[in-house]
């Protein structure tokens, strides 16, 4: 009789404190104020999440403009422009700000080096509402790099006031491998006090690195619109493990697992417990499969709601 599947479930695995935080914000909101409440963008970047919120009343919008005026607007979890804040404010919006406060930190550090007359070079995926509400801070003062030969097309004016930030959900891998560089080509550029790239996003990693030379396949939860989702799969796949992004059971494919006797589950900080166990559940369902969860590293990290909240937390009704 063959073995059956085992599952090597990753811990930590799925929501960080600041998607915490922004789904409770949006919970209570909608609690507190009934609907629609409007967020600009998605609250997180998750499938699930966002109908569920959707299936609620919340409205997902990406201009303001479509946001009656003195309406109730949530921004998300990956923060948004000071130019955002000012088109809320003129068009009399109640805004409630769910931004994490680890983005909220990079925010600042490119607002005081671009006081302090410095030229601030992002590293960070284009077109990410996190890189481009970070940008928004100093638009006349960051330069957005991807890679290593981005570093080496940078034309800057004054070499000894240079200075880099970087998105909080990149590999890990990938921003030490362009700081090198910036390091190399400028010798004199400052770097943030505490590095950018979030607890969660750096603990989900180093969970994925020491658990998949263990495994035959592994499967993150999340979707595809997550950066720190994609940045796991890609982490397994670069150690050689064939690696899945799926949003959910009906995406997994048996032959995934033809020959395969071990498999790494873990999540990406976006995505909700409930999917990670209906995976497994399809796992075990379908393979016999048996979990093994491992502890890489304890995570007890919250964050307090938004201002505009915190006094809401005790006495709204829960429907
Ligand atoms: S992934 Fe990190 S920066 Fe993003 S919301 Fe979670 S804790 Fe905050």
């Amino acid at each position: 009789m063959p073995q059956p599947l085992q599952i090597i479930l990753a811990s930590p695995r799925g929501f960080c404190a600041g998607v915490n935080m922004a789904i409770e914000s949006l919970d209570l909101a909608i609690q507190a104020f009934g609907v629609p409440i409007y967020v600009y963008h998605e609250i997180v970047h998750n499938k699930y999440v966002v109908e569920s919120f959707r299936r609620r009343g919340a409205v997902f919008v990406d201009r303001l403009e479509e946001v009656p005026p003195k309406s109730y607007l949530l921004f998300s979890a990956h923060g948004v422009s000071p130019e955002i804040r000012r088109i809320a404010k003129e068009r009399q919006l109640v805004a409630i700000d769910a931004t994490c406060p680890l983005v909220t930190k990079v925010h600042l550090e490119a607002i005081r080096f671009a006081q302090a007359g410095f030229t601030i070079v992002l590293i960070g995926h284009e077109g990410h509402d996190e890189v481009i509400g970070t940008m928004g801070e100093a638009p006349q003062a960051i330069v957005l790099v991807e890679t290593p030969e981005d570093v080496d097309r940078l034309d800057i004016v004054d070499e000894t006031k240079i200075a880099y930030l970087t998105q909080t959900t990149l590999s890990v891998d990938d921003a030490n491998r362009i700081i090198a560089r910036l390091q190399s080509r400028f010798p004199q550029i400052q770097g943030p006090p505490k590095e950018d790239i979030c607890y969660a996003t750096q603990n989900r990693q180093e969970a994925v690195k020491r658990l998949v030379r263990e495994v035959d396949v592994a499967l993150v939860v999340g979707s595809q619109n997550s950066s720190n989702s994609q940045r796991l799969c890609e982490l397994a796949q670069e150690a050689g493990c064939p690696a899945y992004l799926v949003d959910g059971p009906e995406e997994i494919q048996a032959v995934w697992f033809d020959g395969a006797r071990t498999v790494l589950v873990t999540a990406g900080a976006s995505a909700p417990e409930v999917v990670v166990e209906r995976c497994l559940h399809h796992l075990q369902e379908t393979f016999g499969a048996v979990l093994d969860e491992r502890v890489i590293r304890p995570e007890e990290v919250s964050f307090p709601l938004p201002r505009e909240l915190r006094n809401l937390q005790k006495v709204a009704p829960t429907r």
